[in-house]
C-alpha cells in the first residue's frame, strides 16, 4: 500500500511504500526528512491539506495557547515520534483558528480528533487520562484503538 503525506519542511506531496522504513523517507523535492517525530503547528491551509482524502490519518490536538498544558503537549509530541508514519500529528490553536475549530464542533480545548479520508472519525474532549498521571499510557491506548499500535506498522 502507498502512503501519502506532505513534507514537514517544504509542503511537497510525497508517496512512499507502507512499512517501518517509511518513517525515514526523504522528500522528493527538498531531500529533508518527510517525518521528524514531532507535530506540525498547523495553519488553516496546512490543516486542510493534511486532513484531505487520500492521505495518512491526521491526529489533531485543538488547544488553547494560554492554558499551561506543556506537560500534556509534551506527551503528544512524544506520540508523534512513536506513531509516525501511521498518522500525521497536528496542533491547531483554537485562538488563531476559532472558526475552523467551531466548524468541527470543538467546544473546549484541548480536544483530540482523528481525521481519516477527509472526515473527523474520532473525538476526545480533553486528552485521555489528562486528570491523572496515567496520561501518557492512556493517550497511547486511545491512539492504539483509533490509528493502530506502532508495533503493527
Ligand atoms: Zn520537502
Amino acid at each position: 500500500m502507498i502512503l501519502s503525506t506532505y513534507c514537514l519542511h517544504c509542503g511537497e506531496r510525497n508517496n512512499m511504500d507502507e512499512g517501518p522504513q517509511a518513517v525515514d523517507a526523504l522528500c522528493g523535492r527538498c531531500d529533508r526528512r518527510v517525518f521528524e517525530g514531532r507535530p506540525i503547528a498547523a495553519d488553516e491551509a496546512a490543516f486542510h491539506k493534511h486532513t484531505a482524502p487520500g492521505f495518512i490519518p491526521a491526529v489533531v490536538m485543538f488547544w488553547l495557547m494560554q492554558r499551561d498544558i506543556r506537560f500534556y503537549t509534551s506527551n503528544f509530541d512524544k506520540c508523534a515520534a512513536l506513531y509516525e508514519p501511521r498518522a500525521r500529528f497536528l496542533t491547531v490553536s483554537v485562538d488563531d483558528l476559532y472558526a475552523l475549530a467551531r466548524s468541527h464542533n470543538v467546544m473546549s480545548a484541548p480536544t483530540l480528533a482523528v481525521f481519516r479520508d477527509g472526515r473527523l472519525v474520532e473525538r476526545h474532549i480533553g486528552l485521555p487520562g489528562w486528570s491523572d498521571r496515567r496520561q501518557s499510557a492512556d493517550l497511547r491506548n486511545w491512539l492504539n484503538a483509533h490509528i493502530g499500535s506502532p508495533q503493527d506498522a
